[in-house]
């Protein structure tokens, strides 16, 4: 009989998640059946839908959430012992899976591709849905051409300091709008960025005029808000937005903040605006994959990594994500 333990959400989070809101729950495994493997967690990915969604769940629930984890026992022969699996089984430290049993358009089960050598954590980072968030949601959107200048908000972050290497790996100049001076710092000397920008520090208006005085081609939005509104009215005549999210507004409550208009800006300048959810581009990873594997390997793309140790300490990665402590994705390695 295996021991496991998982993160239970117990309540509605009311702003920041709180640790009494999570339960950790300890339970005795069932034995496999078959088709079924045994999964031993290695690397748990905390991220901003896992707040987002805790509104729109039925509680009590299990956290759910990326994870890799290696087989440790199989009664499934696609997957023998000592396989590295990707799942979406979320923040627990032993747990049974089956091919096929898809509960939500992020559940899938899948042996962990060829990452050429490179840290197995980084399928749940910028070799995973993140890396695909990234690429897919700011290629296809946005559509850049070289010269062309591109904004990024929540720029140190997994996705947006993705978005800003692979905007320049296009040709693009490239202003970053993060929540440290650390992070700004970072972003130029680090990742390449043309200006990062300290959000909570300056007048984002003035320093973005100063920053691009040509205007903006390319908004990749991770965060919205006023920030977003401000950054829209200074685009250029037939801009690309891609909305990827709004985690200006996960932790608020009732009725949402209030930005300033859009569409005068919308229409003016022709302006096209799309949202989008990754798993719409599922289909894309293995061709996506290896491509950031050899940018990564060849040096031109850099997978920052902020690694919190130990599975008792989960919830506090999570809302330390949540209050911008990661420069580049945020995990835990159990
Ligand atoms: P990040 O690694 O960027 O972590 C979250 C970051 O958000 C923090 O580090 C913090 O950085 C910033 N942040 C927190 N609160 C605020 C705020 N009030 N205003 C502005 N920034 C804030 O997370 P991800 O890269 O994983 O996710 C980025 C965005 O992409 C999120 O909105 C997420 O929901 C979205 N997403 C959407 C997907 C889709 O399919 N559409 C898929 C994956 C992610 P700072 O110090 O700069 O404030």
């Amino acid at each position: 009989m295996v021991k496991a333990r998982k993160y239970v959400v117990k309540n509605y989070f009311k702003g920041v998640p709180k640790r009494e809101d999570f339960e950790i729950v300890e339970y005795d495994l069932p034995p496999l059946k078959d088709g079924e493997i045994l999964i031993k967690t290695e690397w748990i990915s905390v991220d901003p839908y896992q707040r987002a969604y805790n509104k729109l769940s039925k509680i009590p629930y299990d956290q759910f959430g990326l994870q890799v984890g290696v087989v440790k026992e199989s009664r499934n022969p696609k997957f023998p012992v000592g396989t590295k699996v990707v799942s979406h089984k979320g923040w627990c430290d032993y747990t049974i899976a089956k091919d096929g049993v898809q509960a939500s358009p992020l559940d899938h089960l899948y042996i962990l591709p060829d990452f050429k050598g490179l840290s197995p954590s980084l399928a749940v980072g910028a070799l995973g849905l993140i890396g695909l968030t990234a690429y897919a949601g700011f290629l296809e959107i946005c559509k850049p051409k070289a010269g062309e200048t591109v904004v990024v908000t929540g720029a140190a972050g997994a996705v947006g300091s993705l978005v800003g290497q692979i905007a320049k790996i296009k040709g693009c100049k490239v202003i970053g709008f993060a929540g440290s001076d650390d992070k700004v710092e970072w972003l130029e000397k680090e990742l390449g960025f043309d200006k990062a920008l300290n959000y909570k520090t300056v007048d984002v208006a003035k320093a973005l005029k100063e920053a691009a005085p040509k205007g903006v081609d390319c908004y990749f939005d991770n965060v919205g808000g006023e920030i977003s509104s401000i950054i829209i009215n200074q685009m250029n005549k037939f801009g690309r937005v891609s909305v990827c999210g709004s985690i200006s507004s996960y932790n608020e409550e009732g009725s949402m903040p209030k930005a300033t208009i859009l569409q005068p800006a919308i229409i003016s300048q022709n302006l096209m605006i799309q949202g989008f959810l990754v798993s719409e581009w599922r289909d894309l990873m293995p061709k996506v994959v290896p491509e950031l594997v050899d940018w990564i390997k060849s040096g031109q793309l850099k997978a920052a990594e902020h690694v919190t140790e130990g599975f008792d300490n989960i919830f506090n990665a999570f809302v330390g994500m949540l209050a911008g402590e990661n420069k580049g994705k945020a995990v835990v390695k159990v």
